[in-house]
């Protein structure tokens, strides 16, 4: 059986030294790649055994174990209604240098990137000059992460980088980045057509990806989606309006929620037009208007969900949450990084947690004139 000896193959690769050289990188690479490429498995069974491999040598955290090996139980779930909480304790150590150095995660004299976003104009530093003071973890990976696997794919015409996030929010989450440095921003139709292009190269029906615009729970500025093998609960949403001409929908929940199927025999580029209106319409309100996507390929339909945001205090985060609520949250999936904060809330009822979501939403004057756009 020749699919489950790669698999088996890709999963017990290991560093002769501790840390992988460039070539045994490449064998590696070469062997993830053959699994996006055959028959029946794609790019989701890839980066689930790449996933595996990183999280067998320890690269993917979870609570420090003396092994530095992750287990289920850093993760505590609870259901609510229709939605999940999530203790999620890695998210706190995202940007702790220190505390990756110590764990492994980061090498002991990392190489780093900086990037500088000021007056619309964004760019990349090789080291801390002037400026440039803010590290970018995404361009910082090949030089800082000795044991990361970098997996490059084509989306449509642009070259994403696939990386294992350390601070997993769950099962086979990656994080995936243009090489090519772009801000975190909506780029017109681009942004929905490598979504849809990172679906159809995932030939898995479990994986949600999201986006998180700038102030609505991104953490990088670098332009990146998060992927995890997890349908998130908002692709359950039943639907609350249905505006027939553009086939866009407005769902039932807590905060505004537009969701477009697109079906494998549709003209997709003429489809996602009406999505890209719409999300255009919503930044052009004005510069404090950001979103979430969310996006699922499932039974050959391609689904986006577009969740408008606004970058103000007070509409980040609920209120009584520690942690900024991202396209994982808003969807439904709730991680929390305090565990006080899940303590507290794994008691409540679905209601609580629609208020919290509810507190996120913008004014619904702004609302009614998006929806205008829409016939
Ligand atoms: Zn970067």
């Amino acid at each position: 059986m020749p699919r489950i000896t790669l698999e088996k193959k890709i999963h017990s690769k290991k560093p002769e030294t501790g840390f992988f050289t460039r070539i045994e990188k490449d064998e590696l690479i070469q062997l993830v790649q053959k699994l996006v490429d055959m028959k029946g498995k794609g790019l989701g069974d890839a980066l689930t055994a790449l996933w595996k491999q990183q999280k067998h040598m320890g690269f993917i955290l979870g609570n420090p174990r003396p092994k530095g090996a992750w287990h289920a139980d850093d993760f505590l779930y609870k259901e609510i209604g229709s939605f999940t909480l999530v203790y999620s304790p890695a998210r706190k150590h995202r940007g702790d240098v220190r505390f990756l150095i110590k764990r492994g995660i980061l090498s002991e004299h990392p190489r780093f990137v900086y990037e500088l976003y000021e007056k619309g104009s964004y760019s990349h530093y090789p080291e801390a000059h002037h400026e440039y003071k803010d590290k970018c973890f995404l361009c910082s990976a090949d030089g800082a992460n000795p044991n990361e696997i970098l997996l490059p794919q084509i989306l449509c015409d642009a070259e994403f980088i696939y990386g294992a996030n350390f601070a997993t929010l769950g099962h086979s989450h990656f994080t995936l980045w243009t090489r090519v440095p772009l801000l975190q921003t909506y780029w017109s139709m681009d942004t929905l057509q490598w979504l849809c292009c990172h679906g159809d190269k995932l030939q898995n029906d479990d994986f949600t990806t999201f986006f998180n615009g700038l102030g609505a729970g991104n953490s990088i500025r670098h332009y990146h989606y998060q992927t995890l093998r997890e349908p998130f609960p908002i692709f359950n949403a039943e639907i609350r309006t249905e505006f027939k001409n553009s086939k866009i929908s407005r769902l039932e929940w807590p905060m505004p929620a537009y969701r477009m199927d697109i079906h494998e025999k549709e003209n997709r580029c003429d489809r996602l037009s009406y999505m890209d209106a719409l999300i255009q319409a919503w930044l052009q309100m004005s510069k404090l208007k950001t979103f979430n996507l969310a996006h699922r390929t499932a039974e050959g339909i391609s689904t986006i969900i577009f969740i408008p945001r606004v970058n103000i205090a007070g509409k980040c985060r609920p209120s009584e949450i520690g942690n900024n609520f991202g396209g994982c949250e808003v969807c439904g999936r709730i991680n929390i990084e305090d565990k006080k904060d899940f303590v507290k809330f794994k008691k409540s009822d679905a209601k609580k947690i629609e208020d919290l979501m509810e507190e996120l939403a913008p004014r619904s004057g702004h609302i009614d004139w998006l929806e205008s756009h829409l016939s």
